[in-house]
């Protein structure tokens, strides 16, 4: 009887040895009552927004069958960038322009179940495309090429577009600000872009043609443009260069020679001549009227929009002083970035200034 007990004793205690070990077992086999942990699923993963030095890793959800709660662990390039991440994605900075990356995603049940995905990608180049903005520069007037981290501008000054300032077969005068009479002489034909003037007049419209100007304008900025910690007023002369190929001026007409006192010499689409080469002052209508379109590259590097942004299909309200706010634009494929918008506010009861300053980024020279 009593040994009887002891092994009836040893019986159970093995038994519950056997019970409790069995719970621990994680990887233990079906059919013999014991618990199985079961891995989280296999997912997907996909690089996006990739630039020079930056990548954002996006992975789909790995489900788990027990309903324990996954975690997510990275790895670029052999090395742990995050582990324990709940979330389906992590940005990646301060990479290597130009370069390959592999990683691996590892998905975590924190019962010793996981599964992973690996992934690669190519950081771009510096010096591998132009901005898509420029794709709508005009290619006769205009000559846009990479140099190093620059991006070389040079244009003709003429507009891609018709204008009364075109030689034309009227001979008309006007009298400079020092009473001066200046004759612009009758051409022997029409230029073929020529237009008779409908907003100003033959006596309002300001001396000289727009093929009397021959010449070249440069502007080189940086292909990476940034805010500058302290901004730049504008000064007389071009502050930027339009997708036509003409300059584009401030809401200034000469040294304390406020634009109002010239606004009955612009054409149809804000422009005129002199002293210099034909430029636009005011909304430019022969393109762009109340929208998106893209007005032209200002002498800091960002570009100028028409009255409305592409990123919501309306008037942007976040502006700051220079009519610049950082969002994605027509051109900038899915990201965000710093440009300036004509602003809409009335000028004169009916234009609309093109760029009034000040440069928020570091303007160049154009010359
Ligand atoms: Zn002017
Ligand atoms: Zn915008």
């Amino acid at each position: 009887m009593k040994n009887y007990f002891k092994i009836l004793m040893a019986f159970v205690l093995v038994a519950i040895a056997f019970f409790a070990c069995s719970n621990d077992d994680n990887s233990g086999n079906d059919g013999d009552g014991v618990t199985t942990n079961q891995a989280p699923s296999s997912f997907a993963v996909s690089v996006t927004s990739i630039t020079e030095t930056t990548a954002s890793i996006n992975w789909t959800e790995a489900t788990d069958a027990d309903g324990d709660t996954v975690t997510y662990t990275v790895t670029l390039q052999g090395s742990e960038l995050a582990s324990s991440l709940s979330v389906l994605t992590l940005d990646v900075t301060a990479l290597t322009p130009s370069t390959n990356y592999s990683g691996t995603v590892v998905s975590s049940d924190g019962n010793g179940g996981s599964s992973s995905a690996p992934f690669s990608f190519s950081t771009a180049s510096t010096t591998s495309s132009l901005h898509l903005a420029f794709a709508e520069f005009d290619t006769d007037n205009t000559d846009i090429m990479l140099s190093g981290s620059n991006v070389v501008i040079e244009s003709n000054g003429l507009p891609n577009h018709t204008s009364p300032y075109w030689s034309n077969t009227t001979e008309r005068t006007a009298v400079d600000p020092m009473g001066n009479t200046l004759v612009t002489p009758a051409a022997a034909v029409n230029h073929p872009l020529f237009v008779e003037p409908t907003v100003t007049s033959y006596e309002m419209m300001a001396p000289g043609n727009i093929d009397d100007f021959v010449g070249s304008y440069t502007l080189t900025v940086s292909a990476n443009p940034q805010l500058a910690a302290t901004s730049t007023s504008t000064g007389l002369g071009p502050i930027g260069i339009a997708v036509s190929g003409s300059m584009i001026y401030n809401d200034e007409e000469g040294p304390n020679i406020p634009l109002n006192s010239a606004v009955g010499s612009l054409d149809y689409t804000a422009a005129h001549t002199g002293p210099q080469s034909y430029h636009y002052h005011l909304e430019t209508k022969a393109w762009s009227n109340d929208d998106d379109a893209l007005i032209g590259i200002i002498a800091d590097g960002f570009f100028l929009y028409g009255r409305k942004c592409n990123s919501n299909n309306d008037y942007p309200t976040d502006l700051d002083v220079s009519g610049g706010h950082t969002s994605t634009t027509q051109h900038s494929e899915g990201a965000s970035e710093y440009h300036y918008h004509i602003q809409n506010e009335p000028f004169l009861n009916q234009f609309y200034i093109l760029f009034p300053g000040d440069y928020q980024g570091t303007p160049s020279n154009i010359q």
